[in-house]
């Protein structure tokens, strides 16, 4: 798969103190709670389009590349929840692909 842009959005402070609270209560661990939201943490996603309806929606990027680890793809497809039948790609490839399509 080709890289994929990626828009990284900081995760609050209060979504810092119950990912790690969470992670010491399921994983039996023990991380600092003080010293983790001290850090600079991000969530990344993937815009993403519909070719047909031009619906637009973001996806993790970590749950993107493990949709498609094992595929030996270009461009990750996806269908659109939205209108059914169209495909859904990552909006860095939109013209990319227009360019293609009308050759
Ligand atoms: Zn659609």
């Amino acid at each position: 798969m080709r890289s994929l842009i990626t828009k990284k959005i900081p995760i609050s402070e209060e979504e810092k103190r119950q990912r790690v609270r969470d992670y010491n209560e399921f994983e039996g661990a023990n991380v600092d709670e003080e010293e983790f939201v001290k850090r600079e943490i991000f969530d990344e996603y993937v815009e993403l389009i519909c070719l047909k309806c031009g619906h637009k929606d973001e996806i993790e990027y970590d749950l993107l590349l493990e949709m498609f680890e094992f595929d030996d793809i270009d461009i990750p497809e996806l269908e659109c929840p939205f209108c059914r039948g169209g495909t859904v790609i990552p909006i860095q490839f939109l013209d990319e692909h227009k360019r293609k399509n009308h050759k």
